[in-house]
């Protein structure tokens, strides 16, 4: 199964991603974490996402696709993934449509919906190095900007379902189980 899980900045995808990669034994995929340890590595890579990724900006297509491209070209990925944090522009989602055959397209996008506002808070309470106001206020604008018109490019193909993220972490879990077929 591939799964896209998609919403905004600390709606809880990377907590449903790790949920949905032991129930379906399939692998979490999420370029956030696989740039966090670029730069940690100190990877030339890591080098050049660093600064942009304390912005709250995107870093280049260039450098998600290959990390992407790499990533699910490994076995693992065979029998399906779930992509957490990409695609992020519809440039990436047609990136992604292009690494994808015709007997292994997408099955699911879940979007999960959160208040801004409990977004913000979840955000500050988790204090990551890019969860500092003026950083959470452009990442928001980058979400809505660049990534909010995925929505109407995968509702036309009738594969996006809206879950409600407002309720407990276990909930939400179920409602995506329920989409999903897997309890
Ligand atoms: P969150 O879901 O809380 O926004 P992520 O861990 O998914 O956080 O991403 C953190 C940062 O990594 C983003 O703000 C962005 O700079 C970079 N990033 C992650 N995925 C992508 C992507 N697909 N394209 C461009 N930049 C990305």
């Amino acid at each position: 199964m591939r799964i896209i899980l998609f919403g905004p900045p600390g709606c809880g995808k990377g907590t449903q991603a790790i949920f949905i990669s032991e129930a379906l034994a399939i692998p979490h995929l999420s370029t956030g974490d696989m740039l966090r340890s670029a730069v940690s590595s100190g990877s030339e890579i890591g080098l050049k996402a660093k600064n942009i990724m304390e912005s709250g900006g995107l870093v280049s297509d260039q450098i998600v696709f290959s990390i992407v491209e790499q990533r699910i070209a490994k076995d693992d990925c065979e029998k399906g993934f779930i992509l957490d944090g990409f695609p992020r522009t519809v440039n990436q989602a047609e990136k992604l449509d292009s690494l994808l055959s015709a007997n292994n397209k997408l099955d699911y996008v879940l979007r999960i919906k959160v208040d801004e506002e409990e977004i913000i808070k979840r955000l500050i309470d988790r204090a990551r190095e890019d969860d500092k106001p003026d950083i959470i206020k452009n990442r928001f604008k980058t979400y809505n900007s660049e990534t909010q018109p995925l929505i109407p490019f995968y509702e036309d193909r009738k594969i996006l379902f809206n879950i409600n993220g407002m309720q407990e972490i276990e909930k939400v879990s179920e409602d995506i189980k329920k989409i999903i077929g897997v309890f």
